[in-house]
C-alpha cells in the first residue's frame, strides 16, 4: 500500500512537472527593446563588416582580381567606417556607451535582457 501510494505521489509529480508550463503560461519576450534607430545603425555596421569579410573570401578564393579586390575593398571599408561611427553615435546618444550592458566583451550587441551572448555564449552580467 505505501509503495502504492508513493508511486501514485511520484506518478501525480512528474505530471504536474510535464504539465506546469502549459498551465503557467509565460509570454515570450519578442520584441527587441533597443530602439528603431539603434537596431538600424547595428545592422548596417554588420551588414557592411559581413560584406568585408565576403569581399576577402571572394579574394583568397580567386575570384576577384587585385584590381577589382582594391576598389571594392576600398569602398567598403569606408561604409564599414562609416557604418561603426553611426552605430557609436547612436549607441552614445541613446544613453547607452560602447560598452554598456547589451555590448559584450566580444563585441557583440546582445538584445537588452538577455542573460548569454548570442555570438559567443558567455554569460551575461
Ligand atoms: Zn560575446
Amino acid at each position: 500500500m505505501t509503495l502504492l501510494a508513493f508511486s501514485l505521489l511520484v506518478a501525480l509529480l512528474a505530471a504536474a512537472f510535464v504539465v506546469r508550463p502549459l498551465v503557467a503560461r509565460r509570454d515570450a519576450l519578442l520584441v527587441d527593446l533597443a530602439s528603431g534607430e539603434v537596431l538600424d545603425a547595428e545592422a548596417r555596421r554588420r551588414v557592411s563588416l559581413v560584406a568585408l569579410k565576403e569581399l576577402e573570401y571572394d579574394y583568397l578564393g580567386g575570384k576577384l582580381d587585385d584590381a577589382d579586390y582594391r576598389s571594392q575593398k576600398e569602398r567598403l571599408s569606408v561604409e564599414a567606417l562609416v557604418a561603426m561611427r553611426a552605430a557609436e553615435a547612436v549607441g552614445i546618444e541613446s544613453g547607452r556607451t560602447v560598452a554598456g550592458p547589451d555590448r559584450h566583451a566580444c563585441g557583440f550587441l546582445n538584445p537588452p535582457l538577455s542573460r548569454f551572448c548570442a555570438e559567443c555564449g558567455a554569460r551575461l552580467n
